[in-house]
């Protein structure tokens, strides 16, 4: 049997209990906060009531979600927002100013690298990008930087980093890193534990797990969360509703479980594809180097980089179980080509600027069954490779 985590009672077991002894938080679908007489709302709007005033700064549903993302990351405290896009960019205008410069990991986020070079830069802010050997290589890389963005895996080829090394550096020089543990998840990467100050996550994948919620949350020690509580949370706006908190504190009931069988599935189908020559090159942490200290499991992601003269568009529309989308995290198995992430209107384009190859499609492992799964990327390989591979069986050992 598995070992026991503490995440796992942090996911099922609500110390104290709710109200009216109910099992899960109740949603408070209120905007507002109501006071008894002018000192009590007095106190609150002083900020010495421990009340809640109105729900764009303060909700008892949210807040629930809030501690348990905290404790989840061994943060001292976490904000929840309205999307990932919204923890990022809140927390980032929370806590830098004209002047400063981003040091960011090479194959972040698409949005992200467009807040980077659209957004920030109107407001002063600019960006580097470094990638891995740089940063793991020197501190010349945190030159004249405020903070560090990373990914650990990175996003579409899943590079990892030696944490640990970086956010010591890091601190030495005064750098306040942040990392988006989306890939990871809490339950396979604790990254305050390593010395990041931050934790950012895309709640819409893994925390809430069934592709039905858009929002994201930040997490780190108490100085930096009440600076961007102070700051963004008034005056972005960018709130979570309570209706969606409990959506996402429903999710996290199952967060272990999920990743876990969402990891063995992608493993499993991993060990069956390796040796394929339909595939160039599958990018995955633990495939071609071992997982990072900090990493337990690689998740449910993978992406395969097919051979030349392998079709992308017919390997795609020959997917059956496994469906075509942006997104993952969820129950559903999902494909998403390169090829066509790539082609982004809207200014410049992570995936290009980071050289991806257009032959690179992504791949998330659901809950379907793996070798389901298996069969599928088998069988729109073979229709996508104009019959001229042979394929022996003896490769599936
Ligand atoms: C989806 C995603 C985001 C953005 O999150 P939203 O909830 O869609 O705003 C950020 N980072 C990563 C790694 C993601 O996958």
């Amino acid at each position: 049997m598995r070992a026991t985590t503490k995440a796992d009672l942090v996911l099922t077991h609500d110390a104290g209990g709710h109200q009216a002894g109910a099992a899960v938080p109740p949603i408070f679908q209120t905007s507002t906060f109501l006071f008894p007489d002018f000192d009590t709302l007095e106190d609150c709007y002083t900020g010495h009531g421990g009340t809640d005033l109105y729900s764009r700064t303060g909700n008892p549903t949210v807040r629930v979600l809030e501690d348990k993302l905290a404790q989840l990351e061994n943060g001292e405290a976490a904000i929840a927002f309205s999307s990932g896009m919204a923890a990022i960019s809140s927390s980032i205008l929370g806590l830098l100013k004209s002047g400063d410069r981003i040091v960011c990991i090479r194959n972040a986020y698409s949005d992200a690298y467009r807040l980077f070079e659209i957004l920030l830069p109107r407001f002063g802010i600019t960006t580097k990008y470094v990638d891995v050997d740089e940063l793991a290589g020197s501190a010349g890389a945190l030159a004249g930087a405020s903070m560090l963005f990373l990914e650990s895996p990175t996003s579409f080829v899943f590079e990892t980093l030696d944490l640990r090394r970086i956010a010591k550096t890091a601190r030495s020089k005064g750098v306040v890193t942040l990392i988006d543990n989306s890939f990871a998840s809490p339950i396979l990467q604790n990254p305050i534990d390593a010395g990041i100050d931050l934790v950012v996550h895309s709640a819409s994948k893994y925390l809430s797990g069934h592709s039905d919620v858009v929002a994201g949350c930040v997490i780190g020690a108490n100085d930096l969360i009440d600076q961007i509580r102070a700051t963004s949370v008034p005056l972005l706006g960018a709130k979570l509703s309570a209706l969606e908190a409990s959506m996402v504190l429903r999710g996290l009931r199952t967060l272990s479980v999920r990743v876990r069988a969402h990891t063995e599935a992608a493993d499993w189908i991993i060990n069956h594809l390796r040796h394929d020559p339909r595939i160039r090159k599958i990018h995955r942490p633990g495939v071609s180097a071992p997982l990072p200290n900090t990493l337990s499991g690689a998740g449910g992601l993978f992406t395969l980089e097919l051979e030349e003269d392998v079709d992308v568009r017919k390997f795609c529309n020959a997917l059956n179980i496994i469906r075509l989308g942006v997104s993952w995290g969820g129950f559903e198995s999902l494909a998403l080509p390169a090829a066509i992430a790539n082609r982004q209107d809207a200014g410049p384009n992570a995936l290009n600027a980071f050289g991806v190859s257009k032959n690179a499609v992504r791949i998330f492992a659901g809950l379907e069954g793996a070798s389901t799964l298996l069969d599928d990327i088998r069988g729109a390989l073979d229709a996508a490779c104009f019959g001229t591979w042979v394929i022996e069986d003896a490769l599936d050992g």
